[in-house]
């Protein structure tokens, strides 16, 4: 075969870079979501609401109550591997707080209009009267500064998503698929965090709201608007030294066809990894009929030094040292309570 001819190396630009960059952090409209949800409860939030038009594409905002950006940061927030919640390497192995890469902001403005408007607790304490700095950032630029009055906290408007990625935007599915991806997620991070307020508009319909009120039974019967408490069995594991797990699983009642009812959090994380959705797998596999699969809402908490995040820049992945005492406390804790749980009929439909 012909060997290909090279173009000689060269420094991509910052802007391209950013632009490829934010491919990894940013694959769709949810995605966003999560990592403004996650900075709002970084910021110690007690009430999040997320706003959606046209499936996130034309419009995304979240509002927060938590700590605000001080003025002379707001500037650099939407700049790569800018942070406040990481100093030194180490800081990994101690972290309490969802982010730590410093690179949601910069790679969401890379690829979309970023308005920033915020107010630190501090400045209305100190009774300060000036209304708030905004900014707009458009292709990593700031392009306008304005001020508007507001109480603290942060609001974080995201327009015209992908406007410059077109082969982004030509795998974009309709409003109501990318609807549908982002009512899932504010439902996982309610039950996550159930002694916040979340309320979710999608345009002019409002798809969820939590009462904040901390007890998780009774976020998860918010969801989904079912009288759950008779049908969630309290689990709680634990080693004393490695791991707890602890939170819900639901009875055989309760079981559905898909796997969008089962959650799990690390470390107040939500999770995807393989091989911890199999331990649960394994738990509830014969107890079920094929094919069902249980609500499961369960929080696995370790020592911060005896897990590693970074794995992946969506920081939807983990790495557990006691990967394997773990994995099998995880398929116990679910298969004790469908072993207990009554042969009922399959049959509850969430609305
Ligand atoms: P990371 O969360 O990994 O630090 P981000 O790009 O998501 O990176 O955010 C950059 C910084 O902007 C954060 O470290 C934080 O200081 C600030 N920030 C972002 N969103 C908020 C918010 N809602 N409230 C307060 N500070 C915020
Ligand atoms: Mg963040």
């Amino acid at each position: 075969p012909e060997i290909p001819s090279r173009l000689p190396l060269r420094t991509l630009p910052v802007e391209v870079a950013e632009r490829i960059a934010a491919g990894e952090v940013v694959e769709r409209p949810v995605s966003v979501v999560k990592e403004l949800v996650e900075n709002a409860l970084d910021a110690g939030a007690h009430e999040i609401r997320v706003e959606v038009r046209g499936g996130g594409l034309k419009l995304l905002r979240v509002t927060d109550d938590g700590y605000g950006i001080p003025e002379d940061e707001l500037e650099r927030v939407c700049l790569r591997h800018t942070t406040s919640k990481l100093a030194r390497f180490e800081d990994l192995s101690r972290l309490q707080t969802l982010g730590f890469r410093g690179e949601a902001l910069a790679s969401i403005a890379a690829v979309a209009e970023v308005h920033l408007l915020s107010r630190t607790i501090e400045t209305e304490r100190a009774g300060l009267i000036e209304p708030a700095l905004g900014i707009t950032v458009r292709g990593g630029e700031i392009v306008e500064r304005g001020r508007r009055a507001r109480v603290h906290g942060t609001t974080v408007t995201v327009r015209d998503l992908f406007y410059n990625v077109p082969a982004r935007l030509k795998f974009m599915r309709g409003a109501r698929t990318e609807n549908g991806h982002i009512l899932q997620l504010l439902r996982r991070y309610a039950m996550g965090y159930p002694a916040v307020r979340f309320h979710l508009q999608l345009d002019e319909h409002i798809a969820l709201q939590t009462s904040g009120s901390g007890e998780l039974a009774l976020t998860l019967a918010e969801l989904y608007q079912l009288p759950l408490a008779e049908m969630l069995h309290p689990v709680h594991v634990s080693d004393g030294q490695h791991y707890t797990v602890s939170g819900y699983v639901g009875n055989r009642a309760l079981a559905q066809a898909n796997r969008q009812f089962i959650t799990l959090f690390v470390n107040g994380r939500w999770v995807q990894t393989r091989a911890l959705l199999d331990a649960l797998e394994k738990g509830y596999r014969g107890s079920l009929s094929k094919g069902k699969h249980p609500l499961i809402s369960l929080f696995l908490t370790v020592p911060p030094d005896e897990v590693d995040v970074n794995v992946h820049p969506a920081k939807t992945e983990v790495h557990l040292q006691y990967e394997e005492s773990i994995l099998a406390a995880l398929t116990r804790a679910v298969r004790g309570v469908l072993e207990k749980s009554p042969a009922l009929p399959e049959e509850v439909q969430f609305p």
